[in-house]
């Protein structure tokens, strides 16, 4: 078996001193143990995500505290803006439908940012809308929406706005209180740097206030429930306790690192570095504006399925990166500089890919992408 290379935006690598402190004998949930932990654990997401409201845990993927988000705050027949600029956004809409939410679609074309005067417009033309569903970082597409420009539109106004940060928070900064976000969703297997399985919602007053006359039916996923228990430090049900200790564990790595601002600065000339190799092949980027640091979407060569160079690393190397999803399915493929990538991780995602495009035909030089990062990274 190949050592496996994870350079898709999430799963992430996860730190082996974190592994590590997964691999405890296991303990009870309900043991002051744990109550201690959980209080740990709820103090240190306040800190990630820069704000003094509950941040509710959940045991789940991302998409979790997402529906989370519409079963909570809404009732059914009640409008809602997604905005849709890839598979992300589009989530938003089967959600807000599987709940007899109306979503209000706010189409934009993948590879660009949503324009907050075209969010404006439609709350002041239709006042019935109660919130708005976005994605921080648009995985699908690497494109960064300008959050903290849509917050000032749903500022001082009923508006909740739901910000997508999965992908996003610990990548770069997302400051909910400076910038008033009401609700930010997360999850741990992206720039959070562990495995799959935990979910987390932060709520902010205007959004408690709106979940008081949700009617939407909720059950695992009730914010109230939980917010009461979780304000105890326990659970509603059973908490996955290794996912908890390793999240403590990458609390003291991010400090250990340097802080916050230090893994953002990181992660930026991670993405710098392999967007100067991008460059260098003659390749595109399918972001068209607000191109994210945290991972790079790169339209594949005329002729060349992007998907062939996603298989080529996978079969041959055993490094993951991903492809394009729907529409740009074929069309691009997507590498990951959250979490704990390195330099020299992003330099071998750059090499394995020269080696993939060359063997798949595209006229190029080789090595070029590896000496445009090299210079990057001597730089920083
Ligand atoms: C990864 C991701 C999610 C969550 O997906 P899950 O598979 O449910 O963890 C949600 N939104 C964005 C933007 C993501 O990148």
């Amino acid at each position: 078996m190949k050592k496996v290379s994870l350079l898709a935006p999430g799963p992430t690598p996860v730190p082996p001193r974190t592994l590590l402190a997964m691999a405890q004998p296991l303990i009870h949930h309900r043991s002051s143990d744990f109550l201690e932990i959980f209080g740990k654990v709820r103090d240190g997401l306040k800190k990630i995500f820069k704000t003094d409201n509950d941040v509710l845990v959940f045991c789940s993927s991302g998409t979790g505290a997402m529906e989370s988000s519409v079963a909570n705050l809404l009732s059914p027949g009640d409008k809602a803006i997604a905005i849709r600029g890839g598979k992300f956004g589009e989530r938003w809409t089967e959600i807000l439908e599987a709940y007899g939410c109306v979503p209000v679609n706010l189409d934009v074309e993948w590879g660009y940012a949503v324009k907050p005067a075209d969010v404006a417009k439609l709350l002041a033309d239709d006042p019935e809308i109660k919130a708005v569903y976005v994605q921080a970082l648009e995985t699908s597409t690497g494109v960064s929406h300008p959050i903290k420009e849509l917050a000032e539109v749903t500022k001082g106004t009923d508006v909740v706005l739901v910000v997508d940060a999965v992908s996003a928070l610990a990548a770069y900064d997302i400051p909910s209180d400076e910038w008033d976000l009401d609700v930010v969703i997360s999850g741990s297997q992206k720039a959070l740097m562990l495995p799959p399985g935990l979910a987390f919602a932060s709520i902010g007053p205007k959004a408690k206030k709106m979940m008081e006359s949700s009617t939407c039916p909720k059950f695992y996923f009730s914010w109230a429930k939980e917010l009461k228990t979780q304000s105890i430090n326990k659970g509603a049900f059973t908490s996955p306790v290794p996912l908890f200790l390793g999240l403590l564990d990458i609390f003291a790595l991010i400090e250990e690192m340097g802080g916050l601002d230090t893994i953002y600065k990181e992660t930026e000339i991670k993405s710098k570095a392999f967007k100067a190799a991008v460059a260098a092949w003659g390749l595109e980027l399918f972001s068209k504006e607000n191109a994210s640091t945290g991972l790079t979407a790169v339209m594949a060569p005329e002729g060349i399925d992007a998907q062939d160079v996603v298989g080529w690393l996978k079969n041959k190397y055993a490094i993951f990166i991903a492809g394009g999803q729907a529409q740009a399915k074929g069309k691009i493929f997507r590498v990951a500089h959250m979490g704990f990538i390195s330099e020299f991780d992003t330099l071998q995602a750059i090499s394995a890919i020269e080696m993939a495009l060359a063997g798949l035909g595209y006229d190029f030089e080789m090595g070029s992408g590896v000496a445009a990062a090299q210079k990057v990274f001597e730089e920083a």
